[in-house]
């Protein structure tokens, strides 16, 4: 299918923006004749060419589940077109956001600049000024699954193609892949801010630190960002603004090495990563070093609450994300 074919394309561009998507952070969609292509839990969007990431679902029984509010909804396995699943693969664990979006095309991406707006207890105000002419709806944060798609359909109306997502990021729709990813160009725009240049690292200073330790020097200069910014560790050291923060980095940022952490930043010098850590954990420091770079230090921001996390971390199908060896 030529639209399948443009938002593999688009994924792939998208997924290697690290301003855009982080590891396995992120989906698109397709819908067509009744049937809703969507990536597959845990896999990347960067590698949307390279390999079949998209997983057929039927999105009416989605819809109709919906109205319902049947737990079904929670992981979306139940409405997978096993006939045309090539992968076997799982949907994506925010199908519900897809599914709620009337458009063809959804395109949801934890964009750095939207989520230093989204995590800003001002955020719904701010952006109505940014976002003055878009059909645009703030969504409070909640968990996504059934939490998730409840917070968008009460909020959403006839029109809106943009969704900013409270502590969480961005989702944009249209009924083509080419103006999806104009819509998204033109949202990124409208919100970006200013970012405090990184500091230069010190790598020979990080190699010394690492010697005869299981760590490496995160490879990524503004990785290392979230140890030198003078803000980023000061807000990310001890809280939780956005849910793959917490899920892949754990509640706020390591910077010792006790208990062995994927992750430690040590303040004022960099940051370094396990050798065995899973490939996401370096792209999910950064964007946590890119999100508080576009933040000052009078904005208020607010964290996700205990609460939060616990319902995210315990929920079935994050868990099940986690088991995945691509993640
Ligand atoms: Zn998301």
């Amino acid at each position: 299918m030529v639209e399948l074919d443009r938002l593999r394309a688009l994924s792939a561009k998208v997924g290697s923006d690290p301003l855009l998507v982080q590891a396995a952070g992120g989906n698109t969609s397709l819908k067509d004749a009744g049937v809703m292509w969507i990536k597959a839990s845990g896999t990347w969007l960067k590698d949307a060419q390279a390999r079949d990431i998209f997983v057929p679902l039927d999105h009416a029984a989605i819809m109709a589940a919906l109205a319902k509010d049947d737990p079904a909804c929670e992981s979306c396995v139940a409405f997978v077109r096993t006939d045309l699943n090539s992968t076997g693969l799982r949907p994506s664990i925010e199908t519900t956001v897809h599914a709620l979006m009337p458009q063809r095309v959804v395109v949801h991406v934890h964009c750095v600049n939207t989520i230093a707006w989204a995590i800003r207890a001002d955020g719904e105000q701010r952006l109505a000024e940014k976002l003055a002419g878009f059909d645009w709806a703030f969504i409070p944060y909640a968990r996504p699954g059934l939490p998730l798609a409840g917070a968008i359909s009460s909020r959403m109306r006839p029109g809106v193609n943009v969704l900013v997502l409270g502590n969480h990021g961005l989702a944009v729709a249209a009924d083509t892949v080419e103006a999806a990813e104009a819509l998204l160009a033109r949202v990124v725009a409208a919100v970006t801010r200013p970012v405090r240049p990184a500091a230069a690292v010190d790598r020979a200073a990080l190699e010394k630190l690492c010697a005869g330790t299981p760590y490496r020097p995160a490879r990524m200069d503004e990785t290392h960002a979230l140890a030198t910014d003078p803000l980023a560790l000061q807000r990310g050291e001890h809280a939780v603004f956005y849910p793959d923060h917490v899920v892949f980095l754990g509640v706020g940022v390591a910077t010792s090495f006790e208990n062995g952490p994927p992750l430690v930043a040590v303040p004022g010098v960099g940051v370094l990563i396990k050798d065995d850590a899973k490939p996401a954990i370096e792209p999910m420091g950064r964007c946590l070093a890119d999100v508080m770079r576009r933040v000052e230090a009078q904005d208020h921001l607010t964290a996700l609450t205990e609460d939060d996390i616990d319902r995210l971390v315990n929920w079935d199908a994050e868990k099940y994300r986690q088991t995945l060896k691509v993640t």
